[in-house]
């Protein structure tokens, strides 16, 4: 074995040199492994003794992707397009070994090689417009060569990452093998090269092209690399595989440096980063094997959904049998529909419900390993059950509360063992919303925060600390967020214009079709239960609650914000254009208009002030965790990176000027967070914000 340089080894087998890249955890391509790869393939090249070459990522490798912290600095060389390159002028064969995941500039050095032999559980894909980005070594200019136009604009624009067989359906891969590298070092020597580059792009149906793109379009959601990519790969069709490749480089240069690239790989890294816990460090999760919900309503059966969907156990406990029977029924459905539309097979849907066992006896939640309670929003409902749980389950069963807002001390202090108590609050719909609030209340034991945590990782959910607090990190900045909305709207904006704002921001609904989705009476119930309580000094803008009192609920009510058709079709209603009117006039208000552009930067800077609030409090341990929140519970949309990403990007003296405003606007509780003060005073960013002090 002769070493060309760590973490590239080569190793000979006959003729055929197999080319071995071993940088864990999944071979991303950082500096050295393109170096390696380079020095390799060139020296293999020009020496007479190899016949043939062989890519290995190892056992269960291939290449997993650019090295994504690279991606933040200036290109350096070499560069992948010079690794691939060598790749697709090297004079001998080369075949790629894939036996796991060769996504993005992974999957385009084996989009370079002869010949492509996949592992059963190899993934190939073309990656980078999750990232914002479009494939920048070739990807876009070999695979329509393989797939044609339409297909490859499919995969590149979904980002879709293919099943071996997937692969081989499709011709991204040539055979399928037990043992991929055995195989492939027994074909090398009697492989053909096979240029991708030298191939004409097979001609394809325009029909399917169109619908392609409009797919592509469709689903872009603001995001300029998909574009990019549909104009890159199409130009493959001229044929000039030299030009196709120069537009490619200078779409996916230009897109590096965007604003959304830059947003996406914030998120990139704020994932990995959420799961880095102060204090839990060697703390071991409690095993969990079996879980029981407690209620059975919305949020319940949606949660025993998502329990059943990762295979565990769920007991699901209810007041009777019939609320329990009723309760089984939301799961079925749920599952009915997934079959229904092919999401899972008959037989998958079956398996999950079996899954969940619904139930009235208390007496079933002695032996399960963690209890997660989703009955009403009402501080004596659920310090009455957290009593009568404290009192069956077993010693060390983690005992878990859904609440959205109430206290989780307060909660706790009904047991005798608070330290087994913690909050999962999930989002409706909880079997798809991937938001997951793990709140740590004041004598949550290290272990059982582990538990919530491996929890969640076990559910495929994206979980984030909280501390307590009213309303945790999002619904407590939602809150407010809202507030200011219905300050827009009394002041002069319609509730269409600010969700055409937010909509036009990227959000998916604006918020208020989404308060009509989520009924108006949760939030006017808990204005009612905050009315004694509130600051004097707050404006209070009463126009929601006008329009509970008038039977107006939201969608479920055929009305609320809106006016609904019975197909669901939401339009304008002169009735709730009266109420706010009539509010106006009852405050002497004289309605002005506000652009787009004013309501997004009004509602950013009420976010990021809060979140500030969130942040210098210890309710969120740091900035990029709200930001998480955002996008995966509120529908923030991901290529903004988060509200308090979002708002460094904007300058936070321009958002402290804002904030400001707002303040103006409405009053008491709507003070400027003091972190946001002293951080736009010093030039501080969020992102660079450390509980404990330091600018990084
Ligand atoms: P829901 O009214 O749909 O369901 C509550 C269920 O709990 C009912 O089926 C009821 O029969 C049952 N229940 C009540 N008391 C019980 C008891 N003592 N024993 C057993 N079962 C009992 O309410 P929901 O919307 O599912 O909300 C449940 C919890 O989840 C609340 O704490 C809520 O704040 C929280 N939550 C709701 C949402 C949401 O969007 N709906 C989102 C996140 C969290």
């Amino acid at each position: 074995m002769d070493a060309v340089s760590s973490p590239v080894t080569v190793t000979r087998h006959g003729a055929v040199a197999v080319i071995g890249i071993d940088h864990p955890p999944v071979n991303a391509l950082s500096t050295g492994v393109r170096q390696g790869l380079l020095d390799a393939v060139r020296v293999l090249d020009g020496d007479p003794q190899v016949a043939a070459l062989v890519i290995s990522g190892g056992a269960g490798r291939f290449i997993a992707g650019a090295d994504i912290r690279e991606m933040s600095l200036p290109p350096g060389p070499p560069l992948l397009p010079d690794v691939v390159a060598a790749i697709d002028g090297c004079a001998k064969p080369v075949v790629a070994a894939l036996d796991g995941a060769a996504l993005g500039g992974g999957c385009e050095i084996a989009l370079a090689c002869d010949l492509r032999l996949a592992g059963p559980k190899a993934l190939v894909g073309l990656t980078e417009t999750r990232l914002g980005l479009i494939p920048g070594a070739g990807g876009t200019q070999r695979l329509p060569r393989l797939t044609g136009v339409a297909e490859a604009i499919a995969l590149v624009c979904e980002g879709r990452v293919l099943k071996a067989r997937d692969a081989l359906a499709l011709g991204l891969v040539d055979a399928v093998e037990g043992d991929v590298l055995a195989a492939a070092i027994a074909r090398a020597p009697a492989t053909a090269k096979r240029r991708l580059s030298a191939l004409p792009v097979p001609p394809g149906d325009k029909d399917a092209e169109a619908a392609a793109i409009a797919r592509a379009r469709k689903g872009a959601k603001g995001m300029p690399a998909i574009e990019e990519a549909i104009r890159v790969i199409r130009a493959a069709e001229a044929g000039d595989f030299a030009a196709g490749l120069a537009a490619e480089r200078a779409a996916f240069l230009a897109l590096r440096e965007s604003a959304e690239a830059k947003a996406l790989r914030h998120l990139f890294f704020a994932e990995r980063e959420a799961g880095k816990v102060p204090g839990l460090e060697g703390v071991a999760a409690r095993p969990v094997a079996s879980v029981a919900v407690i209620g059975a309503g919305t949020m319940g059966a949606g949660i025993a959904v998502a329990l059943a969907d990762a295979g565990l156990a769920v007991t699901l406990v209810e007041r009777d049998d019939e609320a329990a029977v009723a309760g089984l029924g939301r799961v079925r459905a749920v599952y009915e529909r997934q079959v229904k539309s092919g999401r899972i097979s008959a037989a998958q849907g079956a398996e999950r419900l079996a899954r969940v066992t619904p139930t009235a006896d208390w007496g079933r939640l002695a032996s399960v390993d963690l209890v997660i309670e989703a009955a009403f929003e009402d501080l004596a409902v659920k310090t009455d059950i957290f009593r009568r749980l404290d009192a069956i389950a077993r010693p060390g069963a983690v005992l878990a509360t859904n609440t959205s807002y109430l206290d989780l001390d307060a909660i706790a202090a009904a047991t005798a063992r608070p330290q087994d108590v913690v909050g999962l609050h999930f989002f409706a719909p909880a079997n798809i919303m991937k938001l997951l609030e793990v709140v740590k209340a004041a004598r949550t034991a290290p272990d059982v925060l582990a538990t919530a945590l491996a929890l969640g990782k076990k559910m495929g959910k994206q979980a984030i600390v909280a501390g307590n607090c009213d309303g945790f990190i999002g619904n407590r900045i939602y809150a407010l967020y809202r507030r200011h909305a219905e300050v827009l709207v009394e002041d002069g904006a319609s509730p269409q214009d600010v969700d055409a704002a937010l909509e036009a921001y990227g959000f998916a609904m604006g918020l208020f079709a989404v308060s009509d989705m989520s009924g108006l009476d949760i939030a006017y119930a808990m204005r009612k239960r905050r009315a004694a309580t509130r600051d004097p000094g707050e404006r209070y803008v009463d126009i929601a609650d006008r329009l509970v009192e008038a039977g107006r609920l939201g969608r479920k009510t055929g009305a609320g914000w809106y006016a609904y058709d019975a197909a669901g079709n939401r339009a304008p209603d002169p009735l709730v254009t009266q109420v706010i009117e009539q509010a106006r006039a009852a405050k002497g208000i004289t309605p002005r208009s506000f652009t787009a552009e004013q309501i997004q930067r009004r509602l950013l800077a009420v976010m990021a002030s809060e979140g500030a609030k969130v942040l210098a409090e210890g309710i969120a341990l740091r900035a990029s965790d709200i930001d998480l929140a955002f996008v995966n519970g509120y529908g923030f949309p991901r290529i903004k990176g988060g509200p308090m990403w979002a708002a460094d990007a904007m300058g936070l003296k321009a958002v402290l000027r804002e904030m400001e405003s707002a303040h103006a606007a409405a009053g008491a509780g709507s003070e400027p967070a003091p972190l946001l003060v002293e951080l736009a005073t010093h030039g501080g960013t969020f992102a660079g914000w450390h509980q404990g002090g330091q600018q990084e």
